[in-house]
C-alpha cells in the first residue's frame, strides 16, 4: 500500500431532506456530493497532499496548462448499494490500470492504483448516504487528472492533480429498456492511428460533441465512429464499445464479435467483463476488424442477429438501427430488438454489480 495519509476538511453537509429530494430523481451527472478528494503531484515530491476537501470550486491560473493543451484525462466507475445496505465499487482497480494508461499518453504522472482506488474508497466512505438505493441507482464517480502548471511554453507538466467528484446517478432507462438507433460517422473522426483514441483524455469527448449533434438531428442516440483510414472499419460509439451477435447455422447466438483493441478504442471495463461472461456461457468471442458492410451482409443474410453497445453509464444499450449517409440503413426490426442475448447478459451483469447473483470472478470490491 502506498503510504499517504488523507486528511479531512469535513463540509456543511447538504441538509437529509434535501438529499433525500435530490436522490429520489437525480437524474445524472446534475448534484454533486458534499466532498471530493484531492491528490496534488509535483515533479519534485511527486505525489503528496492527499485530502478529503467539501466539494466545491478549485483555485485555478488562468495559464494553467490544462486550459490551453487539454492535459487532462479521467475515469468513470460506479458505486452499488446492495441490499444488506453495503456499498461495492465494480472493478475499481481496472479504473486506475487505465487512467495510468491515459496518463503515460498524455505525458501525466503515473497514480499508484493502489492510491487510485484509496481515494474512490475515501469519497465512498464519508458520502455514503449519497449512495442511492432505488433500483437500477448508483453513485456515479468521477476521478480525473488536470495538468496545472501555471506556464504556457507546450511541454508537459510539472504539476499536476488528481480528484475524485461523485454524482448520484438515477436508472438510465426510465419505463424498460429502449432498442436505440446509431449514427454512422465517416468524415468527422474521434481518433486516428497514433492518435489518443485509447485513452480517456477530454480532448477525444471535445471532438465527438459535433458529430453526436450531428446524429442527434437524424434522431440518433449516439455516434458509431470507424476508422479513419478505411471509413468502413467499426471502432466504438462516442461513449461506449459496440457488440455483434452472430448466430450458428441453427439460427442460435454462437459468437459475439467487437473490435479488437486496436490503439484507437477505449479499452471498456464493461467490454472486458461481457467478453469473459460470454466466454463462461460457452459462447466464442471474436475481437478482431469488423467492417460496415459485413454488419450489413449479415443481418440480410440472418447471421448478425442482435447489436448491442456498452459502457459504465448504461450497461448494456440495445442497438435496433444503423443509419449514415447515403442512405444507409440497417435493422433489426421491431420484432428482433432488443435482443435475447443482449438483454440476459445485460440482466447478469447488472446482478453481479448489485449483489443479485454470485460475483464468481471477485469484481466486486466493498467500500
Ligand atoms: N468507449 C468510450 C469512448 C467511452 O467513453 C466509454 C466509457 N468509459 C467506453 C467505451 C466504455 O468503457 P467502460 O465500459 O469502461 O465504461
Amino acid at each position: 500500500m502506498t503510504e499517504l495519509h488523507f486528511t479531512l476538511t469535513e463540509a456543511d453537509r447538504l441538509p437529509e431532506a434535501e438529499r433525500e429530494t435530490i436522490l429520489a430523481n437525480p437524474g445524472f451527472g446534475n448534484h454533486f456530493t458534499d466532498h471530493m478528494v484531492s491528490i496534488t503531484w509535483t515533479q519534485e515530491e511527486g505525489w503528496h497532499d492527499a485530502a478529503v476537501l467539501p466539494y466545491g470550486p478549485i483555485p485555478m491560473d488562468p495559464a494553467s496548462s490544462v486550459l490551453h493543451y487539454g492535459q487532462e484525462i479521467f475515469e468513470g466507475l460506479k458505486a452499488y448499494r446492495r441490499e444488506d445496505g453495503s456499498i461495492v465499487a465494480f472493478r475499481p482497480e481496472e479504473n486506475g490500470r487505465r487512467l495510468n494508461a491515459s496518463a503515460r499518453r498524455l505525458a501525466l504522472p503515473e497514480l499508484p492504483v493502489d492510491l487510485f482506488v484509496e481515494g474512490v474508497r475515501q469519497l465512498v466512505t464519508i458520502d455514503a448516504e449519497w449512495v442511492p438505493s432505488g433500483e437500477d441507482q448508483t453513485l456515479y464517480l468521477r476521478p480525473f487528472m488536470i495538468a496545472d502548471e501555471s506556464f504556457l511554453g507546450v511541454r508537459a507538466a510539472q504539476r499536476a492533480r488528481f480528484l475524485v467528484i461523485a454524482s448520484p446517478a438515477g436508472a438510465y432507462f426510465t419505463g424498460g429498456v429502449k432498442p436505440v438507433s446509431i449514427w454512422l460517422s465517416r468524415d468527422l473522426a474521434r481518433a486516428g492511428r497514433g492518435g489518443t483514441g485509447a485513452a480517456k483524455c477530454g480532448g477525444n469527448y471535445a471532438s465527438s460533441l459535433l458529430p453526436t449533434r450531428i446524429a442527434a438531428e437524424h434522431g440518433c442516440a449516439q455516434v458509431l465512429f470507424c476508422d479513419s483510414a478505411t471509413e468502413d472499419t467499426i471502432d466504438e460509439l462516442g461513449g461506449m464499445n459496440l457488440f455483434l451477435v452472430q448466430a450458428g447455422a441453427d439460427g442460435a447466438p454462437r459468437a459475439l464479435l467487437t473490435p479488437r483493441i486496436n490503439g484507437n478504442i477505449l479499452d471498456g471495463i464493461t467490454r472486458k467483463s461481457l467478453i469473459r461472461l460470454a466466454e463462461d456461457r460457452g459462447l466464442a468471442v471474436e475481437e478482431r476488424d469488423i467492417t460496415v458492410t459485413e454488419w450489413r451482409e449479415g443481418v440480410a443474410d440472418g447471421s448478425i442477429v442482435e447489436a448491442f453497445a456498452c459502457g459504465t453509464a448504461a450497461v448494456i444499450t440495445p442497438i435496433r438501427r444503423l443509419l449514415g449517409e447515403d442512405g444507409l440503413s440497417i435493422d433489426f426490426g421491431e420484432e428482433n430488438s432488443p435482443g435475447e442475448l443482449t438483454m440476459s447478459l445485460r440482466e447478469e451483469l447488472t446482478g453481479i454489480q448489485y449483489g443479485v447473483r454470485e460475483d464468481r470472478h471477485g469484481w466486486l470490491s466493498v467500500m
